[in-house]
């Protein structure tokens, strides 16, 4: 994560010093996830957990495809992701890759870059599928801990990092019962100015 965290530095600090009407930088944000396991347990609750981020969007943030050839982002369910570093839950990782194209015109030469934006996801099976009864009553310690969870790791694939703030969706660790609050409205508020909605929807539905 580091390593990517360089990169789109590097690749920012770079643009700033070129002159604008020379670049043009378009940035796609389109997640288009594919979840890699058999299980229709698993992928119906990944369907119904984006539908419920995409609510508390506001906006189709994310879109699950069945095919993976249509993807450009990936959920994997990982057995044992819990005993590596002892309490791992769920991994979530950016990724960005770059296209670089000369369009020439009769005002001269611009280059445009284009940065894709996709995002890899891991979650440990036990773990998750053992809260997968929670799926049908979101008031259930076992649905908010799915939520927080999902959010979270896509949060990663967002560009956030950990918080220390424990009420904070990124805090580092995510409670299977739900006595603290947390701060979903300002999560999903970094979300839309990640993904540049200007509009921002009142959140009724978040979880505190
Ligand atoms: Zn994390």
């Amino acid at each position: 994560m580091l390593i990517q965290l360089c990169r789109v530095l590097a690749v920012v600090s770079c643009f700033s010093l070129i002159a604008c009407k020379e670049y043009k930088v378009k940035e796609v944000k389109d997640f288009r996830l594919y979840v890699n396991s058999d299980d229709v347990e698993l992928n119906a609750a990944v369907s119904e957990l984006a539908a419920q981020y995409n609510k508390d969007v506001g906006a189709n943030a994310l879109t699950v495809v069945d095919n993976k050839a249509q993807a450009n982002s990936n959920i994997s369910f990982v057995k044992n992701l819990a005993d590596d570093g002892g309490s791992k839950l769920g991994l979530g990782q950016w990724i960005t890759t770059e296209q670089e194209k000369n369009n020439f015109s009769a005002t001269g030469a611009q280059k445009q870059i284009t940065v894709y934006h996709s995002m890899s996801l891991e979650f440990d099976t036990a773990n998750f599928a053992g809260k997968l009864k929670g799926m049908t009553d979101k008031t259930s310690d076992e649905y908010k801990h799915l939520y927080h969870l999902f959010c979270h790791e896509v949060g990663h694939g967002m560009q956030l990092n950990h918080s220390d703030d424990k009420t904070n969706v990124m805090y580092k660790s995510i409670p299977d019962h739900y006595n603290r609050k947390i701060d979903f409205v300002g999560y999903f508020a970094y979300v839309r100015s990640y993904l540049k909605i200007s509009a921002p929807v009142e959140n009724k539905d978040v979880l505190i």
